[in-house]
């Protein structure tokens, strides 16, 4: 563990993220409505927990969840391979499974299980990082995340940015939410050229090992396929070399089944909606009521059932960082109330539109010439 994770370690209120942020940056009447909204989530957390005692023992419930998924995930697979279960019920069965284990890895990067027993806390970092081999190290991505929290929108942002948080919604944004590693080479091609290497230095530490290992087989398997597909639109039979047998197309396939689809599944939602959720350039920094919107509307169930309803919650998040995933769950209702009430924007489909700009560009623009006038 580096010697800042150390320091986190020791120093858990830092975790809390939010709470620090300087607030000059800020309007007035948004502090007051930030303040606001954090008491009555925080209220609703005490008052949640007050009502159901068992809630007290986080670390083990935690710990629960996460074999709870694992063996979920892990059963589901068996049943594929005796033949119980078709692929395209297996894949999203076991997304949803993989979908706990992610929301599980933000927590702990928040310090939220085990918070003073290094060995346990460090195995459950292990032990999700494990289940979803398509992303970046935890202890890595525990300095980009916290620093998300500091200067969400902003340019320093690399963790939203990572995912195409502010780009424009084109095909190729897509994608790039689905492959991350191609995200990783595409957003490298823009950074000027003497900082290109540096980039791509810090992307591959990121990756390494598991994305790496994730990310070569996923390119392998798709490019095989692909010259297969183009082969038999041609008539043509491709002579792959003798390493390429049936029985190893055969288990790439089960792999895909039981590997590449559910993470890149799983993944692909969460980025679609944690990069639309979070408004980006054009925002107060460290005002949370400008930072997220909440997006729950019906249209969003499908990326939700693989990513634990992210866009409905993560904005509560944003304002109370002290409450694990399921908890933020049950305070949803009474603080989406307070958040309307003071200014969070519920449903922002424009988001789309404006590469998730807070202000739409022609107002931008009026506000702009009425300055200069
Ligand atoms: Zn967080
Ligand atoms: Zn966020």
């Amino acid at each position: 563990m580096s010697s800042l994770s150390e320091k986190l370690m020791s120093q858990p209120a830092k975790a809390e993220g939010g709470s620090r942020i300087k607030q000059n940056n800020i309007n007035a009447l948004d502090q007051k409505r930030i303040a606001t909204i954090k008491t009555a989530v925080l209220a609703e957390g005490d008052r949640i927990r007050a009502k159901y005692p068992i809630l007290k023992h986080q670390d083990l419930i935690g710990m629960a969840i996460l074999l709870l998924s694992i063996a979920g995930a892990v059963l589901t697979g068996w049943a594929y391979l005796e033949g119980m279960l078709a692929w395209y019920v297996t894949i999203p069965v076991i997304a949803v499974f993989l979908s706990f284990t992610h929301e599980l890895e933000h927590d702990l990067i928040h310090y939220m299980y085990f918070r003073k027993n290094k060995f346990m806390h460090n195995l459950m970092m292990t032990l999700v990082w494990f289940c979803r081999p398509s992303t970046i190290n935890p202890w890595l991505r525990r300095h980009l995340h916290l620093h998300h929290h500091k200067h969400s929108g902003t340019e320093t942002d690399l963790e939203e940015r990572a995912i195409t948080n502010g780009e424009r919604f084109t095909p190729l944004r897509l994608l790039m939410m689905l492959d991350l590693e191609l995200s990783v080479v595409l957003r490298i091609m823009k950074v000027p050229k003497h900082l290109r290497l540096k980039a791509l230095m810090r992307g591959a530490i990121g990756n390494f090992p598991l994305a790496t290992v994730f990310y070569a087989g996923w390119h392998a398997y798709v490019a095989y396929w692909a010259v297969e597909a183009a082969a038999w639109a041609v008539g043509y039979n491709v002579p792959w070399p003798a390493l390429v047998t049936p029985e190893l197309v055969a288990t790439a396939n089960t792999v895909a089944v039981l590997i590449f689809a559910p993470n890149l599944l799983r993944s692909f939602s969460i980025n679609f909606i944690s990069s639309n959720m979070h408004y980006f350039g054009d925002i107060e920094d460290g005002n949370f009521v400008q930072q997220c919107q909440v997006l729950n509307s019906k249209w969003f169930i499908i990326p939700h059932l693989f990513c634990f309803n992210f866009g409905s919650t993560h904005g509560i998040h944003h304002f109370v960082v002290r409450d694990p995933f399921y908890l933020r769950q049950m305070t949803a209702k009474k603080g989406h109330e307070v958040m309307r009430a003071n200014g969070v924007r519920f449903n922002d489909l424009g988001t789309f539109k404006r590469a998730n700009r807070w202000e739409a560009k022609e107002q931008r623009r009026e506000e702009a010439g009425y300055q200069a006038a």
